[in-house]
């Protein structure tokens, strides 16, 4: 560890709580020791995150719709150590203060108690029943913009009984089948995403609980034209029409597997 940060060929992803810097810059005096290790990059050069005062950071989530997969990773797996070193300042046990050791990659306070990064897995999913699928949206989006649903998963819950719960709760339909699909790191500040396909059982769509303004169906031809177009999800205006999420976003690939499925 003492070599990897002594390294000149050493790059750190700069990380904060407003979002990240994309592209990996040198690391700066002084920052070497508080710089927590993620990995050796190809070639060989050790990768760091740190956090830098006065940098202007990209938002996560604009990372998240317009970075590559790869790239993303690496982003969001510096942001979320970062964020989870942050707030375990102190141990949650006993109060003291804690040391980073192991990279960065544990927490120690000064009775011995060892504190690791964690994830919050939230899924995510796309309700179909043959000819239509299920999708809602949040009034803060602009007009035109549907999403599949998704939801945080309760400690001592399995993911499919989550998945069950979370579309019941937000739209009153009943589902059966829930089926794995893929996943996506969503560092906010440090959840997984976990994507499902389910079945249709039973039920009318009702924006329940008060987290969705809509929840409805979309037909499969519905769904194909939209998936056609190439507007941006995120900052483009109101339409008229429905407007899909962006290719980079596993909601989207939800919805491309359910179309390529038939
Ligand atoms: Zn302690």
């Amino acid at each position: 560890m003492s070599a990897a940060r002594a390294d000149p060929a050493a790059r750190a992803i700069v990380v904060g709580r407003a979002g990240a810097l994309a592209e990996p810059v040198a690391l700066e005096d002084g920052e070497h020791d508080d710089a927590i290790f993620l990995g050796v990059q190809e070639g060989g050069a050790p990768l760091f995150a740190v956090e830098r005062e006065g940098v202007e950071l990209k938002g996560l989530r604009d990372l998240a719709v317009s970075l590559p997969a790869a790239q993303l990773g690496a982003v969001a797996y510096a942001s979320g150590v970062a964020n989870w070193a942050r707030a375990t300042r102190f141990c949650g046990i006993c109060g003291t203060a804690t040391r980073a050791g192991e990279g960065g990659h544990v927490r120690i306070c000064e009775n011995g108690h060892h504190h690791h990064p964690r994830t919050d897995p939230v899924v995510i999913m796309l309700v179909g029943d043959g000819d239509r699928v299920l999708m809602g949206r949040q009034a803060s989006w602009p007009a035109g913009r549907y999403s599949a649903l998704a939801g945080f998963v309760e400690p001592g819950e399995p993911l499919e009984a989550a998945v069950a719960r979370e579309i019941a709760e937000e739209s009153g339909i009943r589902v059966r089948d829930v089926r794995y699909v893929a996943s996506q790191p969503w560092p906010f500040p440090v959840s997984l995403m976990l994507g499902f396909h389910a079945t249709y059982e039973s039920g009318e769509p009702h924006a329940l609980d008060g987290e969705l303004e809509d929840v409805r169906w979309f037909t499969r031809d519905e769904v194909t034209t939209a998936a056609s177009g190439d507007d941006t999800w995120i900052d483009g205006p109101d339409v008229d029409g429905l407007l899909l999420p962006p290719a980079t976003a596993i909601a989207r690939l939800l919805i491309d597997r359910w179309l390529a499925e038939g």
